[in-house]
């Protein structure tokens, strides 16, 4: 599955929306370019970000990296 992340801490106001993790380090970059500085929250199963709103662009970046890796495409 891919890295569905979102920053553990959010304000009220942002949204809990889940992104892809592209690269993790100090910040993290997501698909849709989106820069994540601090703790992550890490999905553990694919249905949370399902349940509770993934971000589009990761969504369809995601679906196109899978695409592009038939081994990684084989288990769906
Ligand atoms: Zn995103």
């Amino acid at each position: 599955m891919a890295g569905w992340v979102r920053p553990l801490y959010r304000d009220d106001r942002a949204s809990s929306t889940w992104h892809v993790a592209r690269d993790k380090g100090f910040t993290t970059t997501t698909y849709c370019g989106e820069k994540i500085t601090g703790p992550l929250e890490i999905a553990t199963h694919e249905d949370k970000p399902e349940r509770e709103g993934r971000c589009d662009t990761c969504v369809r970046v995601e679906a196109e990296a899978r695409e592009q890796s038939p081994l990684e495409s084989a288990g769906r």
